[in-house]
């Protein structure tokens, strides 16, 4: 018999508008509900699956940690996280990193080390610029760096020192940062996610690092969702061939194990001293396990190289197959990060998509995002095109 799942749940909070659908298990790229029906995975758990689901190498190695040790607290060294680290800062072109669970977590360290830097030179008033419709986490802090007033609604008083500016626009950073010497860092997405997909432009990332350098700011990049192999590079940011002086992770790092990174640079590798930030389950055994192994395999199957070729290929055939559009505002976004914006709110299509087979989400209201694992194929590419593509036209003839 077919088993009804409630939209709201009874005894959990109701902070998400959760789709009537329970997952019971996956492999590869696909899901499947607890009635059976199977799923093309569009999302990845948010860009967070980069293995996919059941993947053969990362089960066995997550396995085997478990039976060894889960946990063991920050009193004591964890090999892997050393491992972990020196492997993140190879990658980066950096130097150290700290280890915590989630993404608004590593965004917290981020600014907390931004406004120690300020302190540790005499400033008593740091404050960090930051962009509009970015996403950096919903705690307090996080929330408050967020350029999204439907996140921040009902949580005031926000935090102070963020100063807010647009994207790819250096004379509005010129201007809005003009005389003031409480500056310490700008932070930003690379590409915004929540916010719609939104790419910083190279040219752009060159003058912000040159202004960073000229006038002492640490340059403080959110990777949280755009990193880790996801476009085509292991961090968005080294298309343009600049490095930042810190990086949050979080997202891909752990293909599922709940884990988050700060990277830093020199700039900011000794801000922090004992006693200064910490968090009980940062770098325990098994997420430092999953962020070596998943790293590890992403190198020898080549899913970096993998999600470039499959998203241009992605990118391309939603091009060719929605060309000629008028509801089809922009097609934007890179290697397996994409966003489909459309000239109307398109939120209905997350249900259709999963009725049709298809799991994806649609953020800022009218941009459809694809953030699948990094483990897609072209066919299964080719698959999401043919779900997708006549569920877009039919809404935008309606
Ligand atoms: C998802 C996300 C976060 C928040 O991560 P959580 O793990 O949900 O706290 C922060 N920054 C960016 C860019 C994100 O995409």
């Amino acid at each position: 018999m077919t088993k009804h799942i409630e939209a709201a749940s009874p005894h959990t909070m109701n902070t998400y508008a959760r789709l009537p659908i329970a997952m019971e298990r996956g492999q590869g790229c696909r899901v499947w509900d607890v009635n059976g029906k199977s799923y093309l995975d569009g999302l990845g758990g948010i860009a967070v699956n980069t293995l996919g689901h059941n993947h053969p190498k990362l089960v066995p190695a997550l396995q085997d940690q478990i039976s060894k040790l889960i946990h063991c607290s920050n009193y004591y060294h964890v090999p892997n996280a050393e491992v972990l680290a020196k492997k993140l800062t190879e990658m980066a072109g950096m130097t150290n990193a700290f280890f915590c669970c989630t993404g608004l977590e590593a965004n917290e360290a981020a600014l907390k080390l931004a406004r120690k830097f300020g302190h540790d030179k005499g400033i008593s008033n740091p404050q960090i610029v930051v962009y509009e419709k970015a996403f950096h986490g919903r705690s307090i802090a996080t929330l408050s760096a967020t350029g999204n007033p439907k996140v921040q609604k009902g949580f005031e008083p926000l935090v102070e020192g963020f100063i807010r500016v647009p994207l790819n626009d250096i004379d509005a950073l010129k201007k809005a940062t003009e005389g003031n010497p409480n500056v310490v860092a700008v932070f930003f997405e690379t590409i915004q996610g929540e916010g719609g997909v939104n790419p910083m432009r190279i040219d752009y990332l060159k003058q912000v690092r040159q202004l960073c350098d000229e006038r002492d700011w640490l340059m403080m990049i959110d990777e949280v969702q755009c990193g880790m192999g996801r476009t085509g590079k292991w961090f968005a940011h080294q298309w343009a061939g600049i490095v930042p002086d810190v990086m949050p992770l979080a997202k891909g790092l752990g293909s599922g194990m709940p884990i988050g990174a700060v990277v830093a640079g020199p700039k900011a590798a000794n801000i922090f001293q004992p006693g200064n930030h910490g968090t009980t389950f940062g770098g325990n055994p098994l997420a430092m396990r999953a962020g070596v192994e998943t790293i590890r395999i992403m190198e020898e199957d080549g899913l970096m190289e993998n999600a470039a070729k499959v998203g241009a290929h992605l990118k391309a055939a939603l091009e060719k197959a929605l060309a000629g559009n008028p509801g089809v505002k922009e097609i934007r976004g890179q290697g397996l990060m994409l966003g489909i914006e459309l000239t109307k709110p398109c939120g209905v299509l997350t249900e259709r998509a999963a009725e049709a087979g298809l799991l994806l989400s649609v953020t800022a209201d009218s941009v459809i995002r694809l953030v699948p694992p990094l483990i897609l194929t072209e066919a299964e590419a080719d698959e999401i095109v043919s779900i997708l593509v006549p569920l877009i036209k039919t809404f935008l003839q309606e």
